[in-house]
């Protein structure tokens, strides 16, 4: 297999040119021998793996041939392995799913009975995730040489973690990275010198970590060549932070000193090595901050940003407006492609349109197998793919090397972490070839209808939710005649809107309250990633519920056959994202109410707080 570059040189020794062709060479050859790579990979997997309960329970027998696991092993969803899972979380440090010890499990922002998903991790893993993020920027040096120069401003944060009750430690898989001294104690190299020290990376309070990385990142504005952060949302969140807390920020850099809000010692401490008083600075920053117009604060505030590096695939893709507009158009760079299962690939054309990005898929992360989908409802984007496949559909998984140009698959991974073909939920279009490697669009989650950051709500879980929170009309004699949804993004954060179209038999009117504790109750029902984005990172504003008149969705029926629905298969969307049918929607409220609080939301397994 071929050798992933090593990064061991120590500074002195440091060779950027050598690391990046290295780097290259490396994907050139694993996209080149991409059926072999793979066939190997899977065996590798397979031989260490023989004996634990998981395959033996389905009989692979040590078999590690592609045909006999392809016949013996089914292809699964969370739910099927959610046993063994259960099992892991409690304490079983048997051999069930990996060979090796379970590290820790990385809580996926896709749910599972409105909880987290658990996705076991082994120690190894963390090398192949640092090998991914060191293509990258070989990879960017080809269309933007001179990177090494100055610094990345990436804006990256930690989440909360908690314990399953085995004593396994659960959190994302960003959080994991950065916590392990892959990151802490990474070699020095310039691509990986950003103006946010360690500590303030690390400081858990979210208030602290954005407060310290903006300031850090506005002492050093000359000095910054690309900006960033993991997802668009993300970045949004520190503007929109600056866009208030910029006066306080001034007043530090103006006078030296750190505001007493800050009171992280370890982030106090590195701050202070970065902050010198500088009252042209502060000067500068306030009369750019104070400008009625914030167009283009980005190349305003740090003049020398070449790109923007954040995830404007998938549902990102709806800040690309925003982001444009405080970019002043600079170009929006998504570079890799990654989930807690796996890390899978990078772009490998990381200036193309957003809309034409593709990832190249790395044969050396993990055996990939593609199930090809044929979506049914352009309209929404989801695609509904039934649970469980039967032995016919099974078959149909083809290879990393065999799939066709322009088709759609849904990706199944097996990995060294001891998931076996497993169904991630992502929905790839094949763009191109690297060599013998395919490289996907991200077309869409699947299921997914509603999504602000992290969030992923599918239509099962918003019926669920809106139908407990109809407990709240039945005094009322109301009915809910039909209902839809929109993710609301005009102002910041975004929120979810509810349109709601009653009929009415009682006679009398219904409170306005009411219909605030229907907004919370809809937010009690959703996820722990929903809820977390509202109480804990913010990222998610208090939810809406719009009255509208009798006949609205009449209309709205119209309007879809008058576009060419076919009358007798028409159902109602229950997500919009097209802009005609929300102003329509729009057009026709009569009356809005917001969620009063926040829901409730713990870190962790309700059932493990409950313990
Ligand atoms: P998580 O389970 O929280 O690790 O999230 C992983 C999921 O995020 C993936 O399965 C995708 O649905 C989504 N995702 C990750 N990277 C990208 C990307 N570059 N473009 C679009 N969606 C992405």
């Amino acid at each position: 297999m071929p050798e992933a570059p090593k990064n061991t040189l120590k500074p002195t020794e440091y060779n950027l040119a050598e690391k990046n062709k290295e780097a290259l060479q490396f994907i050139e050859d694993v996209t080149t021998n991409a059926d072999d790579v793979q066939k190997r990979v899977l065996s590798e997997i397979l031989s260490r793996n023989a004996h634990v309960e998981y395959l033996q329970k389905h009989g692979l027998n040590g078999h590690t041939d592609r045909e006999t696991f392809k016949k013996t092993m089914p292809v699964i969803t969370y739910e099927d392995i959610q046993p063994e899972i259960s099992r892991i979380a409690n304490g079983d440090k048997s051999p069930i799913l990996s060979s090796q010890p379970i590290s820790e499990f990385l809580t996926s922002s896709g749910t599972s009975g409105g909880e987290r998903k658990l996705m076991p991790t082994i120690e190894e893993e963390l090398d192949r995730r640092s090998l991914l993020y060191s293509l990258l920027m070989p990879v960017m040096n080809q269309f933007v040489p001179g990177l090494d120069k100055g610094k990345g401003m990436y804006f990256l944060f930690i989440k909360a973690e908690a314990k399953t009750p085995g004593g396994l430690v659960a959190r994302p898989v960003l959080t994991s990275y950065y916590k392990s001294t892959h990151f802490k104690d990474r070699p020095y190299d310039p691509y990986t010198n950003y103006t946010s020290p360690n500590e303030t990376i690390l400081c858990p309070d979210s208030y602290q970590s954005m407060y310290s990385q903006l300031l850090c990142g506005l002492c050093q504005h000359k000095e910054v060549l690309r900006v960033g952060a993991v997802f668009a949302s993300g970045f949004i969140r520190a503007i929109k932070f600056l866009e208030k807390h910029w006066s306080l920020l001034c007043h530090d850099i103006r006078t030296g000193t750190l505001d007493p809000r800050i009171t992280d010692p370890s982030v106090r401490e590195a701050v202070t090595k970065i902050l010198k008083p500088d009252p042209k600075l502060a000067d500068f920053i306030e009369s750019e901050c104070g400008k009625e117009s914030w167009q283009g604060i980005i190349t305003r505030l740090w003049p020398n940003t070449k790109y923007v590096d954040v995830i404007v695939t998938g549902t990102m893709s709806q800040y690309i407006p925003t982001l444009d507009y405080y970019s002043n158009g600079l170009p929006l760079v998504c570079t890799m492609y990654a989930s807690s299962e796996c890390y899978f690939g990078l772009n490998l054309n990381p200036l193309c349109k957003p809309s034409e990005v593709s990832y190249t898929l790395i044969p050396t992360m993990a055996y990939f197998e593609f199930l090809p989908v044929q979506r049914n409802n352009g309209v929404t984007n989801s695609i509904n793919v039934s649970k469980s496949l039967n032995e016919k559909e099974q078959q149909k998984l083809v290879d990393l090397a065999d799939v066709r140009l322009g088709q759609e698959y849904e990706l199944v991974v097996t990995t060294y972490a001891g998931l076996y073909r497993y169904r991630v939920g992502d929905v790839l279009r094949v763009a191109a070839f690297k060599n013998n490697a395919p490289q996907f669009n991200f077309i869409c989650r699947k299921n997914v209808c509603l999504s602000i950051d992290s969030d992923k709500t599918d239509e099962v879980e918003l019926q669920n939710a809106v139908k407990n929170a109809l407990a709240h009309l039945v005094p009322f004699d109301a009915n809910l005649a039909e209902y839809t949804s929109y993710a609301d993004l005009s102002i910041s954060p975004g929120h979810y809107v509810l349109y709601w179209e009653l009929s009415l038999k009682g006679s009398t009117p219904i409170p306005p309250s009411v219909f605030e504790d229907c907004c919370l109750a809809i937010e009690e029902s959703l996820n722990s990633v929903y809820r977390q984005g509202r109480v804990s990172d913010k990222s998610i504003g208090p939810l809406e519920i719009k009255i509208v008149e009798n006949g609205t969705f009449d209309k709205l029926m119209d309007y879809a056959i008058s576009l060419g629905a076919s009358i007798n298969q028409y159902k109602t969307p229950r997500c919009v994202k097209f802009a005609p049918i929300v102003e329509l929607l729009n057009s026709r409220v009569v009356s809005s109410y917001f969620s009063p609080k926040c829901p409730k939301w713990v870190p962790g397994h309700k059932q493990w707080v409950q313990q």
